[in-house]
């Protein structure tokens, strides 16, 4: 079946993939009375991702870091379509996409196509495995709401198996053990929760196990946070050491079975370690959307990293399609920083496209000189279209014991602060990013909350 007219047919249709950093940034700021937008994600909703490791252990819920990306269509001055839906492909040629209903209810109709003007991509990216064999079946990843759900379950789950009458010491001592492989930010930061949960909760209520439980953080590279500064990292590590997480640095995991890794250490031998929950964090990799559409465009598209665009973010190859955030690969690295920022400057640039259009058309048609002379310079205005321009605002990351780190840009140069003040100043920052009032408020109460009765240790 085909998707029903646009809502208004003199106007320019704007089809956008995806509801998270730069697909929501770009929604907020894109004036719904030049363009007809109709947007398409399998989520119906935003997530706040930086704290979403503070999910895992409880800390925070998830329903505090979501908002319904309809909470801002809403409010627009026109109507926006919404389909709860994955787009699974695009025909630049035809200038349409198919989309599908993969979620549990399907009605008679579960698939879709979509005609556009322009496409804006932002469907971010999937979590990297390097193809290692087990990683999908045995390891938890941490990007969407569920991951945070299921480590949370399988982490409860696991304190009460090895509480399980008749337990060996070998397995109670393997199913409290907590892998976390990747030392970048998501990590760093599920490992420090993780300890926290472990100091100030689970010591209480297990005290017979408490003292069992191990976090072992596995790294390939011979440091943690490589986009940090090196008193940072240093910092870092030496908090790890002092919150007794074991860090394995120069270590590379080879293989994930069902009970236990194969890691390969500096020394080039490989050893088994055993574990009860893995959290697999090494970064990113691209979608199979975005990789069918690099496949349609060989000349144009060959990093492998991502959709290349130029500087004003269109897709290298084509005219009329956009991406943006976690899906392109750019010179920037894939934060919600960037993805927000380059979401904001995206609706200026259709903005300047409307504009023109629309002078174009007006300096055809001037029936005077003058008329023509102020159409032609109000053109070149809307014409001169500045490429993206990214303003660092600096690199948070929490370390656990109320610690966090920042590099934050200072004058020409960088100011690196790492501690229990960087913590208020990591707190302060989230608040006031967070969506909404809402989200705030939630927030807020959720460390309340937190600090009066501790965490909820019950299995979701
Ligand atoms: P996403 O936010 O991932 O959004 C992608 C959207 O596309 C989603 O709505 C998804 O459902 C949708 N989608 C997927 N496939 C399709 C499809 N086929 N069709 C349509 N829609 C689709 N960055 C920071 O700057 N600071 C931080 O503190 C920080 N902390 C982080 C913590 C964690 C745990 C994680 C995982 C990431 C963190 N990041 C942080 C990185 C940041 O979240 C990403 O860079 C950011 O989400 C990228 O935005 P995006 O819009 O490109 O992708
Ligand atoms: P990352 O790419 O930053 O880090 C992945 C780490 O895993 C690397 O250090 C890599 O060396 C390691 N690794 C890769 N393969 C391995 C293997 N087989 N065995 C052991 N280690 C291996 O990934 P991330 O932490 O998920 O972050 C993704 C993006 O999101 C980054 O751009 C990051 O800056 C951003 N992010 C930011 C924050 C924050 O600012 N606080 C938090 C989370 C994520």
């Amino acid at each position: 079946t085909e998707h029903p007219n646009p809502a208004d047919p003199k106007k320019k249709t704007i089809v956008i993939l995806g509801s998270g950093w730069a697909s929501t940034s770009f929604l907020k700021s894109i004036d719904t009375d030049l363009y007809n937008v109709v947007v398409v994600s399998p989520r119906n909703y935003f997530l706040f991702t930086p704290l979403l490791p503070s999910c895992t252990v409880g800390t925070i819920d998830v329903r505090s870091l979501v908002e319904p990306i309809r909470f801002i269509t809403r409010h627009k001055s026109n109507e926006v379509k919404v389909y709860e839906a994955e787009c699974t492909e695009v025909n630049p040629e035809k200038k349409v996409i198919t989309i599908v209903d993969n979620s549990e209810v399907k009605g008679d109709n579960a698939t879709s196509t979509i005609p556009y003007d322009y496409l804006v991509i932002g469907i971010g990216a999937q979590s990297q495995t390097f193809g290692i064999k087990g990683v999908e079946e045995y390891g938890c990843f941490l990007k969407e709401v569920w991951d945070a759900q299921k480590i949370r379950t399988k982490l409860m789950d696991c304190i009460e198996t090895a509480a399980f009458p008749g337990q060996s010491p070998e397995e109670i001592e393997r199913l409290l053990h907590m892998v976390v492989v990747g030392g970048g930010p998501t990590g760093i930061e599920y490992a420090a929760e993780l300890h926290d949960f472990l100091v100030e909760d689970l010591t209480h209520w297990y005290p017979e196990l408490a003292g069992k439980i191990k976090i072992t953080l596995v790294e390939a590279m011979p440091n943690v946070l490589p986009a940090f500064s090196k008193q940072l990292i240093d910092y870092t590590e030496s908090t790890f050491k002092q919150q007794n997480i074991h860090l394995h640095t120069k270590t590379m995991v080879k293989e994930v079975r069902e009970k236990e890794i194969i890691v390969q250490g500096p020394d080039g031998n490989k050893e088994a370690m055993p574990y009860g929950l893995l959290v697999w964090a090494t970064g990113n990799t691209s979608r199979p959307l975005v990789k069918n559409l690099m496949a349609q465009f060989p000349e144009t598209q060959n990093i492998r990293r991502g959709l290349a665009v130029d500087d004003w973010l269109r897709m290298a190859g084509t005219n009329d399609i956009y991406a943006l955030g976690d899906a392109t690969a750019t010179k920037y690295a894939p934060t919600a920083q960037v993805a927000a920022q380059q979401g904001k400057y995206l609706a200026r640039v259709f903005a300047q496209l409307h504009a023109t259009e629309y002078y174009q058309i007006q300096a055809e048609e001037s029936t005077t000189p003058e008329d023509k002379a102020k159409n032609m310079r109000k053109l070149q205005k809307a014409q001169d279209i500045k490429p993206f321009h990214y303003s660092h605002q600096g690199s948070l990351c929490y370390i656990g014991s109320d610690k966090a780190i920042a590099d934050l840009p200072f004058g020409p140069g960088n100011l690196a602060s790492g501690g229990v003040a960087t913590y208020a100043f990591w707190r302060s920052a989230y608040i006031s990013n967070l969506f909404s009032a809402r989200n705030k408020w939630l927030v807020i109460t959720d460390w309340t909350k937190k600090t009066f009765w501790g965490r909820d240790i019950s299995r979701e």
